[in-house]
C-alpha cells in the first residue's frame, strides 16, 4: 500500500488539496483532524473542560470513532452517530485543538490511523502524520501558507457556510491554534526532516493541487 502524508498548519489548504489529489490518483483521502474534532465534540457535549487532561482521558472509554467513505466523501461517526457537519462548528475547532494536546487522546487515535494506512492507498492529512503516525510514508509533504492568507481562506469558508464571523477573530484563532499545535509536548506540528515543503501563499487552489500532485508523482511515479 502507498501512503502520502500531508501535514501543516490550519488553513494551509491541506484538506481541499488532499481531497482533489486523492480523487485524481484514486487514493482514499483521510482527514485525521476529523478524529480529534469528534473527541472534542464529545467532550463539549459532556460539558467536560477540554483543557483538563484527566477529565478528557476519562471519557475515552466511552468513545467509539469510525470513518466511512460514502459517495467519495469521508463521514465521521461518533458512537454510531454521523457528526460530520457538527464537528465543523467553531466551538468544536477550539475543543479539538485542546483535546489533541493530551497524550491519551493521541494514543487512542494512533492505531486507527495506522490501520487505515495499512489497508488502503491513502493520502492522510494532519499535523503529525509524517513525523509520528506514518514515519515510513512513501511521500511526505509539509504544506503551509502565511497566517494572514490562511485566515483569509478560513474566513471565506465560514462566511460562505453562513457563520457570523469577523476576519480579526479568525486570524487570532488561527494564530492561537498554530501556537498550541506547534508548542504542545507530544507530537507537535513540525516539518519532518524528509518532507517536501510546499508554500501555497501565492497559489490558487488549482495551482496548489498540481504542485502537490507533481511532488507525489515524482516520488512514486
Ligand atoms: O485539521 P483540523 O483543523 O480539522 O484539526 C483540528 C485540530 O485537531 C487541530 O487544531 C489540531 O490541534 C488537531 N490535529 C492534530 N493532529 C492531527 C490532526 C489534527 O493534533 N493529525
Amino acid at each position: 500500500m502507498i501512503s502520502v502524508a500531508i501535514d501543516g498548519p490550519a488553513g494551509a489548504g491541506k484538506s481541499s488539496i488532499a481531497k482533489a489529489v486523492a480523487k485524481e490518483l484514486n487514493y482514499i483521502y483521510i482527514d485525521t483532524g476529523a478524529l480529534y474534532r469528534a473527541i472534542g465534540l464529545y467532550a463539549v457535549e459532556q460539558a467536560v473542560t477540554t483543557t483538563n487532561r484527566e477529565a478528557v482521558a476519562a471519557l475515552l472509554s466511552e468513545i467509539d470513532v469510525t470513518l466511512q467513505h460514502i459517495g467519495g466523501h469521508q463521514h465521521v461517526f461518533l458512537n454510531g452517530r454521523d457528526v460530520s457537519e457538527r464537528i465543523r462548528k467553531p466551538v468544536v475547532t477550539v475543543a479539538a485543538s485542546h483535546v489533541s494536546a493530551h497524550p491519551e487522546v493521541r494514543t487512542f487515535l494512533l492505531s486507527l490511523q495506522r490501520k487505515l494506512a495499512e489497508e488502503n492507498n491513502v493520502i492522510m492529512d494532519g499535523r503529525d502524520i509524517g513525523t509520528v503516525i506514518l514515519p515510513n510514508a512513501d511521500v511526505k509533504i509539509y504544506l503551509t501558507a502565511s497566517a494572514k492568507e490562511r485566515a483569509r481562506r478560513r474566513y471565506k469558508e465560514l462566511f460562505d457556510r453562513g457563520e457570523d464571523v469577523h476576519f480579526d477573530t479568525v486570524l487570532k484563532e488561527i494564530e492561537e491554534r498554530d501556537y498550541n499545535d506547534s508548542h504542545r509536548e507530544i507530537a507537535p506540528l513540525k516539518q519532518a526532516d524528509d518532507a517536501v515543503l510546499v508554500d501555497t501563499t501565492e497559489d490558487d487552489l488549482e495551482t496548489a493541487i498540481q504542485k502537490v500532485k507533481a511532488v507525489i508523482l515524482s516520488k512514486i511515479g
